[in-house]
Parts: structure tokens; C-alpha cells; sequence
């Protein structure tokens, strides 16, 4: 058997030559770039997809003048001057959607609908609440403005300018706006085609029975369902025993196959990790020791062409590496160019946590609102970095900054909801 590395994987935290989390996320964004190709979608399946083209608009938004309110269309020079009544006659109904044929004269109104076109020579909206109606004519008094309640075309949207920029993840409302303009194909870029295995002679596949000394493999799935969850490809390649000739044969296939490639276990310094090892053969990977808690050595770097998540084999560090190391990097990969604004919470420890200054720290916690309404967060039981249960039972991140020792009860923290990231 090969050791590659006789260092301790985590007796000693402030090594000299370990990376912050802030560094360590730094390097990794500036060694990856857009990777997706595009593709032309139906618009009703584009929704969360990354737009490859800015939208421009075809046509002028509203396309004609119409009403704002339900009411009555008058010229504006029929409107009375102050003190002054004004009877107008009331010559037709206009809907939405069926356009006024007549020419409207003065001393005429036109009743007419919210949406509605407004009649060629009409400029002005009488409130229909505003109005006494006898017989067949309007009333109206002084207090109205030339040209209210009319949307002009192209108020909204001109036709050519850019609606959307390249770049963003469409929103329900940005497919609607999209809808508005008629247009039912967009030009979406396409998603990451990323291999995923797990490592370990001890993993068990579902649906095996249970082996002395063997567990069942958690973090493929974890990830995969992450990697769906954002919208990529995903190939499954299983469970890679710790063998140096199938992690060969893996990661070439894995590189031959994908974009990226993610895996879990083998980057620590344990007896059985040869993935370093092959690793160093294969591709330019470095082995960071970040700075952080749960999560410490992660490998990364590129295969040939192909980018190279190690991540660590403790379930719960493999949700913390991803969602604070992969995830935007694969954002950047993607072609988002606006970034997601993932907001954090002040919250109140409701306990104290232990903790020593030169890492930063992922616990995972509950957050609520207490009687006073502050947010208070407590850690979700035992916080061992193979306790997956600490993360299902959490709702955030509970995130305790590089510098920050220990932390007492009622202390304010920082915390990130997972609804901002998953
Ligand atoms: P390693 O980094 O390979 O030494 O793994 C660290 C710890 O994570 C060990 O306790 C492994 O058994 C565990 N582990 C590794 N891979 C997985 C996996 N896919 N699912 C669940 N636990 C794992
Ligand atoms: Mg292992």
C-alpha cells in the first residue's frame, strides 16, 4: 500500500499552510469558467434555466393605447374648466379586444373597459365612479387632467430595447414577461453534464444487505440530488471501491464523460485514500486543507478538461463543501452572471457553542422567531462532521466567522437559511 501524505488529516488546525474559506473559495472561482453550451427550449420548460441571449422585444408593450380603468374615453378638450359641468353623450362600448371602428367627435364619450384600445382621436379616462350618468350622457366636473388613466403603447416595453439580460436564471415572472412579447422559444444555455462517485471498500449500494463494518452510501445521493436540484445532468457511477486500477479506470471515464466530476471520501489522509494518489497521476489537483469545520481537506482541481470536486467523506462535510465551495462554482460554470443573493439572518444563540478562532464554522441550526420576535437559532443536536441527522433536522447554516472564539448563550450569530440555498 501507497501513502502518499503522513500528515495528520485534522489534529492541527492553524497549519501555516492552510487556506481561509474565503481564499480557498477564491482560488477555485478563478480557476473555472463557463463551460455550458446553449440550446433553443419552449418557453414553458425554461423556467430556473440560465438564458444564454438577451431578450429583445419584438413589438411595444402595451401594443396600442388602452384604458387603465373602467370608465369613459372623452377628448381632452371637452374636459370643463373650473366650477363647470360637462355633459358628454355617450355614443358606444368599447371591451377589451375589439377596437372602436367610429370616430369619436366632441361632445361624445365612449364607455370603455379596463384594457381596452382607446379610440383614435379619445386621449383622456373619465373614472367611471367619477361620472353621473342620465339617460344616454355622462356628467362630468372639473377635477380631471388631460390624458389620465391611459397606458400609451410601449409604456411598459419599447419595441427593440432589451428586456432581459444574458445571463440570468429565469423567474416565473420573467417567463410571463417573456410571454408578453409573443415570443414562445428561448435560447437557454445547457446544463452541466457532471459524473458523481463515491469511494470506499466499506460503502454499501441500497438495496444490499447490511455487511460488518459497512455503511450505507448516503453522499451520492445527497449530491445528486443537490446537482439535480440546480438543474444538471447527472451521471451515476456508483460506489468506486478503494482500489487503485477502478479509481483509475473511474476518473478517466468520469473526465472522457463530463464536465465536472464529483466525488466523496478518499481526499483525507487515511490508510485506505488512494485517490490522492491517482489522483497526482491523472490531472493537477490540489489538496486543500481549508480552514473550515466540517469539511477540512477537500481536493480540486482539473482532469484534462474536466473540473474536479474531492469532497470529504463525512456526510455532513460533503453539504458544507458543496453548498459553500461547489455550488458557486458550478453557478460560474453554468453561465450565471448575476449572482444569486443568498441573504443571511442575525440570529440569538439560544446556547452556548464551543469553538476556536482560525476557522470557520458550518453548525447546523434551527432558527426560529421567539416570543419577542427576534430570530433565535439553536444547533440541531450532536455536530460531528458524520451526523447527518444535525443537517435534516436543520433549517441553516449556523455560521461562526474565522476569528470568533467560543460563543455564549445569547449571543448574536450569523445563519444561512437553506431555503436560500436548497
Ligand atoms: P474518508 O474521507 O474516505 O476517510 O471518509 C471519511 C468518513 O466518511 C468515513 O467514516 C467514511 O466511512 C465516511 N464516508 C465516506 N464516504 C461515504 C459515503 N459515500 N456515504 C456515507 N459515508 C461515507
Ligand atoms: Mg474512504
Amino acid at each position: 500500500m501507497n501513502r502518499v501524505d503522513v500528515q495528520s488529516s485534522c489534529s492541527d488546525d492553524n497549519e501555516a499552510d492552510t487556506l481561509s474559506v474565503d481564499a480557498a473559495l477564491l482560488k477555485m472561482l478563478n480557476a473555472v469558467a463557463e463551460k455550458s453550451g446553449t440550446e433553443h427550449i419552449p418557453l414553458t420548460s425554461a423556467v430556473d434555466r440560465i438564458l444564454a441571449a438577451p431578450i429583445l422585444s419584438p413589438i411595444n408593450v402595451p401594443s396600442h393605447r388602452n384604458a387603465a380603468v373602467d370608465g369613459y374615453a372623452i377628448i381632452h378638450t371637452d374636459l370643463p374648466s373650473s366650477g363647470e359641468i360637462k355633459t358628454l353623450n355617450i355614443v358606444g362600448r368599447i371591451v377589451a379586444g375589439h377596437p372602436y371602428k367610429g370616430r369619436l367627435k366632441q361632445g361624445e364619450c365612449l364607455q370603455i373597459m379596463t384594457g381596452a384600445q382607446m379610440p383614435d382621436a379619445a386621449d383622456t379616462v373619465i373614472m367611471q365612479e367619477h361620472v353621473e350618468i342620465h339617460d344616454n350622457t355622462i356628467h362630468i366636473d372639473a377635477r380631471h387632467k388631460n390624458g389620465q388613466n391611459v397606458r400609451q403603447a410601449g409604456e411598459d416595453i419599447q419595441q427593440n430595447h432589451t428586456v432581459l439580460e444574458a445571463g440570468i436564471k429565469l423567474t416565473p415572472p420573467q417567463i410571463g414577461l417573456i410571454a408578453s412579447l409573443g415570443i414562445s422559444e428561448v435560447h437557454v444555455k445547457t446544463p452541466l453534464t457532471i459524473a458523481v462517485f463515491s469511494t470506499g471498500d466499506e460503502l454499501l449500494n441500497l438495496g444490499e444487505p447490511p455487511r460488518e463494518g459497512c455503511i450505507y452510501d448516503s453522499n451520492r445521493y445527497s449530491m445528486i440530488s443537490a446537482l439535480k436540484k440546480i438543474g444538471c445532468k447527472v451521471l451515476d457511477m456508483g460506489i468506486i471501491a478503494d482500489d487503485p486500477e477502478q479509481l483509475r479506470s473511474a476518473f478517466k471515464l468520469a473526465s472522457n464523460s463530463a464536465d465536472v466530476i464529483f466525488t466523496s471520501g478518499g481526499v483525507s489522509v487515511g490508510a485506505a485514500d488512494y485517490t490522492k494518489q491517482i489522483l497526482a497521476e491523472t490531472g493537477s489537483i490540489n489538496f486543500w486543507k481549508v480552514a473550515i469545520k466540517p469539511g477540512r481537506p477537500i481536493a480540486f482541481g482539473h482532469i484534462d478538461n474536466t473540473t474536479f470536486f474531492g469532497l470529504p467523506g463525512n456526510p455532513v462535510a460533503v453539504m458544507v463543501t458543496f453548498y459553500q465551495f461547489a455550488l458557486p462554482c458550478l453557478q460560474k460554470m453554468m453561465g450565471l452572471t448575476t449572482p444569486l443573493i443568498c441573504p443571511t439572518i442575525q440570529a440569538k444563540s439560544t446556547h452556548s457553542i464551543r469553538k476556536i478562532a482560525g476557522r470557520t464554522e458550518f453548525q447546523r441550526g434551527f432558527l426560529s422567531k421567539n416570543n419577542n420576535g427576534e430570530w433565535e437559532v439553536s444547533t440541531t443536536g450532536k455536530q460531528g462532521s458524520g451526523i447527518l441527522r444535525s443537517m435534516s433536522d436543520a433549517n441553516s447554516f449556523i455560521i461562526l466567522e474565522h476569528e470568533r472564539p467560543s460563543i455564549n448563550k445569547g449571543d448574536w450569530v450569523i445563519t444561512q437559511p437553506f431555503s436560500a440555498l436548497f
